[in-house]
């Protein structure tokens, strides 16, 4: 590696996020040593972001630095799991030094607030991409596993559905919301909060879980799939945020279809939301800790023993939605 790579190496990413004492030793040296507590497993996860993909070139760095980790804690969330470690692979077509030093601070500033360190990486030219790998952990056997879904569940999501991609059709078909509203879902696109404290908290009442990536349809067919159950959620119960509804309601709204509007909150992805399935007898403590602690998540269906109907979706008359990208057929067509 040049001499130029270790400088940028040295300014920008050393000492990256928390000081944690769990770091024997971080960046540096040929691999980073890590101290797992006892009585807890491992887990890992990585995700690579790449230029014209996974995001627009000219994206704003110090956004792009927070997505990169975002996406990651994202997984660990997903399997109740608290974050502890990063590494980060760039790949760079130049050095710029504004861009890393935008990037490199979004990336920090997020590992900073989830007590998570950077311990090592890897820097190399070429296309722009960005490989991140998460690692935290969990007391053994207690991981959110997607095969874990039993009929009777109750289905929960957090947060609201649909936002980041109403983002995308935006910037993509150029439509012109009112700038309020945009502002709120482009930075629900750029900058995804991982639902680390969220997950944190429902410790212990959570069954299956996943994050969404791919949107609701497709990342609750997985649960689905993997758990060998059905489900029947209700199309009125999806939580929009007061953006969503304000563009929906607009004059603009007219710019995007029904269908659109209809499944923006099931199909679109990049919500970075959590998905999961808690017993029915446990809903009253659930919902008891949602408000003590502030978080939002909402019921929006039930797990249950029919495989063959896969994942319906009904609607406030009563009538099951049949769309194309019916999580139906999805899950159908994947198993
Ligand atoms: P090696 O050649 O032994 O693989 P490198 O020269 O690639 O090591 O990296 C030197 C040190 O810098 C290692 O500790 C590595 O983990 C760290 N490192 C390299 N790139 C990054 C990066 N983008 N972010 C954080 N640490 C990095
Ligand atoms: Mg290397």
């Amino acid at each position: 590696m040049a001499v130029m790579e270790f400088e940028l190496i040295e300014r920008y990413f050393t000492g990256a996020g928390s000081e944690r004492d769990d770091v024997v030793l971080g960046v540096g040296d040929d691999a980073a040593i890590l101290s797992l507590p006892v009585g807890h497993e491992l887990v890992v996860s990585t995700d690579t972001l790449v230029s014209g993909v996974h995001f627009f070139p000219e994206v704003d760095p110090h956004s792009l630095g927070h997505k990169a980790l975002a996406v990651n804690l994202s997984d660990l969330a997903a399997m109740g799991a608290r974050p502890a470690w990063v590494t980060l692979a760039l790949t760079l077509p130049q050095v710029d030094e504004a861009w890393l030093a935008a990037f490199s601070q979004g990336f920090a500033v997020l590992a900073h607030q989830h007590g998570v360190q950077l311990i090592g990486g890897d820097t190399t030219s070429g296309p722009l991409s960005i490989t991140v790998q998460a690692m935290g952990f969990v007391e053994q056997g207690c991981a959110w596993r997607r095969d874990a879904a039993k009929p009777g569940d109750l289905i929960y999501v957090s947060g609201t559905l649909g936002d980041a991609g109403l983002a995308l059709e935006a910037i993509q078909q150029q439509i012109a919301f009112p700038q309020d509203e945009l502002i709120g879902i482009i930075s629900r696109l750029e900058k995804p909060t991982p639902r680390i404290v969220d997950a944190l908290a429902l410790h212990g009442l959570v069954n299956a879980a996943i994050d969404l990536s791919d949107g609701l349809l497709s990342d609750l067919g997985h649960i689905l799939k993997a758990s060998g159950v059905g489900a029947v959620i209700e199309l009125a119960q999806l939580p929009l945020s007061p953006a969503f509804r304000a563009c929906q309601q607009n004059k603009m709204a007219s710019q995007l279809s029904d269908e659109c509007w209809q499944m923006l909150p099931l199909s679109a992805g990049d919500d970075y939301e959590l998905c999961f399935t808690v017993k029915r007898q446990a809903q009253g403590d659930v919902e008891l800790l949602l408000l003590a602690q502030g978080i939002e998540a909402c019921c929006i269906g039930v797990i249950d023993a029919d495989t063959e109907a896969g994942l319906r979706c009904m609607q406030k008359n009563g009538e099951q939605y049949q769309t194309e990208q019916s999580g139906y057929e999805h899950f159908k067509g994947s198993a």
